[in-house]
């Protein structure tokens, strides 16, 4: 028998595995624990080009396509509701890499993936929720909590920041798990997100993304297609939770911070309130921040928010999990042409599941680092990050879209499929197409540039604030 992978969780990261096994032709079936693949909780999801390419590869891109309209520019406003700048970030990101930033309904995506498995849809079990992951002799077991077992060579936890499989992999050996030094993060939570998906409000227009950068809070606000609106109001909690005390917030909650945050700006002309009154569904949560130092122990790996949860205001989180799960199943179809005939050794498959989280470590967590730190950046966490955010941006426009782009063009591919030809079109290749253009390495200079100004103002300014007021103060987090 041939290798069969056992995905824990059906959602972006399992179901983006699960097309990537069927295309290389590995075994496999989905373990969900919810009754529904698709439920409509209000959340919205943006699929920029490092997501966009690999679900292209996937035949998935051209659905997608029809449910999104392209974000073409981007507002900044203060809390007075000025404006800070205005940019054509999205559409010069959508020319350099060939996909625009296409947000939609998290409901719809999940739906698409789901109904584009066609007849494999039967290896998606849904009800099945995962208690316990046990090794035997030649294989793994996963446990669900109505008594079904189900066996197979791999175990994939994509099943999100409170991940089972994770905790299974932990507990299983904690030993190596803590001798391992790689870099790595407990989880804690220092912001909060509400966020909705709202009707057609008078004002905010398709294609336009609206940020608000202020003292304690963000927001981010997209118009997708037909003008629908998907927002985002980000704040700093009173304090910060370590894993056994994030808070969950109750509806009661929710509705006293819409009127808490009514009047914040979402552009010159729209307040918060314009936007909550015409919700069609929403949530307020806190946000959680992880990297787990180790992504795989034995017959167990680990693939999406279980591994690398970041906060979502540059929309990373699922575009990091579907590279993740590109990445793995790169090295699992490497590894499935080895061993074409039988399951591979325990041995083979951990080489191969070393390998694999030794390759993607340093850019998931370059991503993952980033994403936390424009949260900081764009509530002004600190008043280095207020004027970065409030005088510094308006100059640093193209450093910033080059940023952006050093960031995408490295993206992982499904090595086994085909790149999509409309992937070339962009003006800056994919590294991983090999060619490094004069204007990529103007970009790789520029994003150099960006970081040394950055570090620079940083180092000045903290010195400054050494020399006035005495080095304690930089203890207190005000800066
Ligand atoms: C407000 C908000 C906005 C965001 N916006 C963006 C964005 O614009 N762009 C972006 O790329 N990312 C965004 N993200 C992040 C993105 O949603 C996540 O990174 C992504 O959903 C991770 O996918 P996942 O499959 O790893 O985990 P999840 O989406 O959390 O899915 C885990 C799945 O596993 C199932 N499951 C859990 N436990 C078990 C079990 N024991 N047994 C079986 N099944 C189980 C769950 O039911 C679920 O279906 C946002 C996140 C938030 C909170």
């Amino acid at each position: 028998m041939a290798l069969r992978v056992i995905i824990v969780g059906g959602s972006i990261a399992g179901l983006t595995l699960a097309h990537s096994l069927r295309a290389c032709h590995i075994d496999y079936l989905v373990l969900e624990a919810k009754a529904d693949i698709a439920p409509a909780v209000g959340a919205s999801i943006g699929i920029l080009p490092n997501g966009a390419r690999i679900l292209d590869q996937l035949g998935i891109w051209p659905a997608i396509g029809q449910h999104i309209a392209p974000l073409h520019q981007s507002f900044v406003w203060s809390s007075a509701g000025r404006l800070i700048v205005r940019s054509d970030h999205p559409r010069l990101i959508h020319e350099r890499h060939a996909y625009p930033f296409a947000f939609l309904d998290r409901r719809i995506l999940l739906k698409i993936l789901y109904e584009q498995l066609g007849l494999q849809q039967e290896r998606v079990h849904l009800n099945k929720r995962v208690v316990r992951v046990g090794h035997v002799a030649d294989g793994v077991v996963a446990h669900c909590e109505d008594g079904s077992v189900f066996a197979g060579d791999l175990v994939v936890g994509a099943d999100g920041v409170r991940s089972t499989v994770l905790q299974e992999m932990r507990r299983q050996n904690a030993k190596s798990i803590l001798d391992v030094g790689h870099r790595g993060s407990a989880m804690q939570s220092e912001y909060s997100c509400l966020f909705g998906i709202s009707n057609p409000v008078p004002g905010l227009h398709a294609g336009d993304g609206h940020f608000t950068y202020a003292k304690g809070y963000s927001t981010l606000t997209v118009v997708g297609k037909d003008d629908r609106v998907f927002w985002f109001l980000f704040t700093k909690m009173s304090q910060s939770y370590d894993a056994d005390h994030i808070p969950r917030f109750t509806e009661e909650d929710l509705q006293r911070h819409v009127a808490r945050y009514g009047h914040v700006p979402i552009s010159d002309t729209v307040p918060l309130s314009a936007v909550s009154e015409r919700i069609q569904a929403g949530s307020l949560h806190a946000l959680e921040e992880a990297f787990a130092p180790v992504w795989t122990v034995d017959r167990i790996a680990c693939v999406g928010d279980a591994i690398h949860k970041m906060t979502p205001n540059i929309g990373q989180g699922g575009n990091s999990a579907i590279e993740t799960v590109a990445a793995l199943a790169n090295h699992l179809a490497s590894l499935r042409r080895k061993t074409p005939d039988r399951a591979p050794s325990l041995t083979e498959l951990k080489t191969c599941l070393q390998t694999w989280q030794t390759e993607r470590h340093d850019r998931a967590h370059k991503v993952w680092s980033a994403a936390n730190a424009a949260t900081r950046m764009e509530a002004g966490d600190t008043l280095y990050h207020r004027i970065i955010g409030q005088y510094m941006l308006p100059y640093l426009g193209s450093y910033l879209t080059d940023g952006m782009s050093e960031l995408i063009k490295g993206a992982e591919k499904l090595d086994f499929l085909p790149v999509p030809a409309r992937s070339l079109a962009g003006s800056i290749p994919y590294t991983s197409e090999g060619a490094t253009s004069e204007m990529e390495v103007g970009m790789g200079r520029a994003w150099f540039r960006w970081m040394w100004v950055a570090v620079l103002v940083g180092a000045v300014w903290r010195l400054c604030v050494v020399c006035l007021v005495g080095a304690d103060v930089l203890q207190c987090g005000i800066f």
